[in-house]
């Protein structure tokens, strides 16, 4: 039986125990990975920093690590018949604890398509969190399954980082809370990248709900990672982005500004290369009357492009409610179908460096 890479050093947390194998991979230098793509077998194999790693916050990831899981979801994308059996023999349990389509198909399919076992936990009567049932029971309950790695959705802050700390295969953040959503932000990322050939230099303007969207935050912490990025937060004040995500780009250097007034949405959005829209995230305000008085605050249509250069790319996390209008579908600015797509090789890649088989 193969059994799951324990834990290495996730940054900004204090060390986990490592054995000797994650010792012997932390040593190595970056991009120690190794491919073995098209052999008799038809197996990959990755040695990568990712190995046994949790994915908890986008703060987690250098550029060199995303570099590396972009690099691998080209490789998919381009061979995918090579990775039928990355995940052979490895079980990976789904554990959302929260609606989801999109996120919970694209990490289901994913698996599956590598050849892995789905354990897959999205029904509130498959888990017995619904009797009562503690997270920490269930997570050990999991554990004790022998799963190699727990992709989870939770609604509270901190959960995928509670989990992280008390199993010890990896876990994967498939959204928690309000707080952050990586893996969206990597395929997010991934899209600039394939859309306008890089990431440096961009002009990203996020616009709509900021406050209680978890991919906004996840999004900029991963583009922190590029030079000369400047970052637009366009929201009415009640929805502009926690000041968390505002001390983080302090502290990195990163430039932004906070357009909160409707008659300086056009100059922001002449400026722009990608325009990141959210949906009002009703389902976490925590004052309906609020929810009501800025429900049709913002939506951007055609009327609002005209001001955008001919080359700007309007991005959307979906599900999208009435914020952005059909209209965009049409035209070259709508990157988002294009982005969703994105989600299974970043996911299949994700897996393949996190859990996949090294030899
Ligand atoms: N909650 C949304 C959905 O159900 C997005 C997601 O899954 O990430 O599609
Ligand atoms: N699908 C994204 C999420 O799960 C965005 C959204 O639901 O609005 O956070």
């Amino acid at each position: 039986m193969v059994c799951a890479p324990s834990k290495t050093v996730i940054r900004g947390e204090p060390p986990l125990p490592t054995d000797s194998v994650n010792a012997f991979y932390k040593a190595m230098p970056i991009r120690r990975r190794v491919f073995v793509l098209g052999d008799r077998e038809t197996r990959s194999a990755f040695k990568s920093d990712l190995r046994g790693r949790d994915i908890v916050s986008a703060k987690d990831l250098s550029r060199d690590e995303l570099e590396l899981v972009f690099e691998v979801a080209d490789d998919v994308l381009a061979n995918s018949s090579a990775y039928s059996a990355v995940l052979r023999g490895r079980r990976v349990a789904l554990l959302f604890v929260e609606p989801s389509t999109r996120t919970f198909s694209s990490f289901y399919i994913a698996a599956r398509r590598l050849g892995g076992d789905v354990l897959p936990l999205n029904e509130p009567e498959m888990t017995s969190l619904t009797k009562g049932e503690t997270l920490y029971d269930t997570l050990k309950m999991l554990e004790g399954y022998g799963v190699d790695c727990i992709v989870m959705r939770h609604p509270s802050r901190g959960a995928a980082r509670f989990a992280a700390d008390v199993v010890s295969a990896p876990v994967i953040n498939a959204g928690s809370g309000s707080q952050e959503h990586p893996t969206q932000a990597i395929l997010d990322v991934y899209t600039i990248l394939k859309k306008r050939g890089e990431v440096d230099g961009i002009s990203l303007g996020m616009l709509g709900d900021l406050r209680f969207s978890r991919t906004v935050p996840s999004l900029a912490y991963l583009v922190s990672n590029f030079d000369d990025v400047e970052l637009h937060f366009i929201a009415p004040s009640a929805l502009q982005v926690r000041q968390e995500v505002e001390l983080y780009l302090n502290d990195r250097n990163v430039k932004y500004t906070k357009v909160t007034r409707q008659q300086d949405i056009p100059d922001a959005i002449s400026r722009l290369d990608v325009l990141y829209v959210t949906r009002l995230q009703k389902e976490r305000f925590p004052d309906p009357s609020e929810y009501e008085r800025l429900k049709g605050s913002y939506r951007v249509d055609m009327d609002m492009l005209r001001y955008a250069k001919t080359s700007l790319g309007v991005m959307h996390p979906l599900p999208r409610v009435d914020e952005l209008d059909a209209e965009i579908d049409r035209t070259p600015h709508a990157w988002y179908f294009d982005q969703a797509s994105y989600g299974l090789p970043t996911r299949m890649a994700i897996f393949a460096l996190v859990v996949g088989e090294a030899r």
